[in-house]
């Protein structure tokens, strides 16, 4: 007798790898160990102290009941408001619907999209879940190999070539990426787009980090380029730049006919997002916090400096400049050939040894990479860097 087993489907699905490493650092933490943790990437700000007023105003007066699927009605008029004035976006407020976190939208996006077999284009270095995410979807991940040498960018020939050789029917793009920082030129995400309105292809846009820009890069989505809009849907909202982590909103914009697709699918496997998070949710669209955000963007460009400055001089180790999001992609292959060893053993080594969390770049298909996240204070990550250098210039 079998009893009951997870079906073939679930079995090729991984624990999110930046959750796992996370997980270990605080059971570390909890036994003793001073661990520090640049493991999954979560700011160390609070949510800002009216977004969270809402939340508890929604409790207060009882708005806790459940809302329309795809979210309460003002909500996503401002959700399209706010995706106009930050993004340029232009979408009505039926085209935008409110999902429990972009990793839920990611989900609602590829549920609608995907057919069943469909090979889905996943450009590496990409972010950890797209592939498990595109799997449950009964899709085909397809990851097209990182280009390191071109900063992370993957050029239209390249691209229009993986979609033939894989038969791919979409792509999923994330930009700025996690984990390498990249932010695409507006020319080279047109180009992006042109090879997708070529080959047919959908696009799922994963802007998740849109906000979060270094440099004077600018934040373009292929939704607001010619060609972009009719075939791409777009993922967005406040969790990374206003430490919404743990309330699980996010907005899902795109082509009415599947926002719609979306909505009938999320309203028979979740109902609503939070009804107390979308009242937080509709604070972050409509109350501008400049003084909070001025305080995060200088912080985070603070601790990008000063990794930049002290990844320079740490043998075997490189830092491309990130130019979007709260992420390092160190370049650890000179150390890692040096020592004969892969990124995932070093990764261990550096947690077991110097108690040090961060994610191997493998787990984003970056493999002799380290991912570090700075979304932590600059003490911490003082602390870290110094770790960082113990295991580096170890003999
Ligand atoms: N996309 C990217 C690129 C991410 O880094 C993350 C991590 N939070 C998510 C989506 C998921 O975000 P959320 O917490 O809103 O589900
Ligand atoms: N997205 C964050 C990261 O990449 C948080 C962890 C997760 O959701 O996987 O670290």
């Amino acid at each position: 007798m079998a009893g009951i087993a997870p079906n073939a489907r679930s079995r090729r699905i991984e624990e999110s790898a930046t959750l796992a490493i996370s997980a270990q650092a605080a059971a570390m933490r909890q036994r003793g160990v001073d661990v520090v943790s640049l493991g999954a990437g979560e700011p160390d700000f609070p949510t800002p102290g009216p977004i969270a007023a809402a939340g508890i105003q929604a409790i207060e007066q009882g708005n806790t009941r459940y809302t329309a699927a795809a979210g309460v009605p003002k909500l996503r008029a401002a959700g399209a408001r706010w995706l106009r004035a930050t993004f340029g976006l232009d979408y009505e407020p039926a085209e935008v619907m409110v999902c429990a976190g972009a990793k839920a939208a990611l989900h609602m996006a590829l549920a609608a999209l995907v057919e069943p077999g469909d090979p889905v284009l996943i450009l590496a270095p990409h972010w950890v879940s797209y592939p498990a995410l595109v799997t449950m979807a009964d899709g085909v991940p397809a990851v097209v190999p990182a280009v390191p040498e071109q900063g992370f960018v993957h050029d239209a020939a390249t691209i229009a070539a993986a979609v033939r050789r894989h038969g791919a029917r979409g792509l999923v793009l994330n930009f700025p990426n996690n984990p390498s920082g990249a932010v695409p030129t507006r020319a080279q995400l047109q180009a992006i787009v042109d090879v997708a309105r070529e080959l047919d292809l959908w696009l799922v846009s994963d802007e998740i980090y849109g906000t979060l820009l270094y440099d004077g890069a600018v934040h373009v989505s292929p939704a607001a380029l010619p060609g972009g809009r009719e075939r791409t849907l777009v993922v967005s909202g406040f969790t990374k730049s206003h430490t919404m982590t743990g309330w699980r909103t996010s907005f899902l914009a795109g082509p009415q006919p599947v926002i719609d697709a979306c909505g009938r699918i999320q309203s028979q496997v979740l109902g609503n997002a939070c009804t107390i998070s979308q009242a937080a949710m509709l604070t972050a669209c409509e109350v501008p916090l400049p003084d909070d955000q001025a305080r995060r963007q200088r912080a985070f460009g603070e601790r990008r400096a000063f990794l930049l400055e002290a990844l320079a001089d740490i043998p075997g180790l490189a830092l491309p400049a990130p130019r979007g999001a709260f992420y390092a992609l160190v370049d650890a292959r000179a150390l890692g050939r040096a020592r004969g060893l892969d990124d995932v053993t070093m990764a261990r080594q550096l947690l077991e040894q110097h108690r040090l969390a961060v994610v191997p770049g493998s787990a984003f298909a970056a493999p002799g990479f380290l991912r570090l996240s700075y979304a932590v204070s600059l003490d911490q990550l003082r602390e870290a860097i110094s770790r960082l250098r113990a295991y580096a210039e170890a003999k």
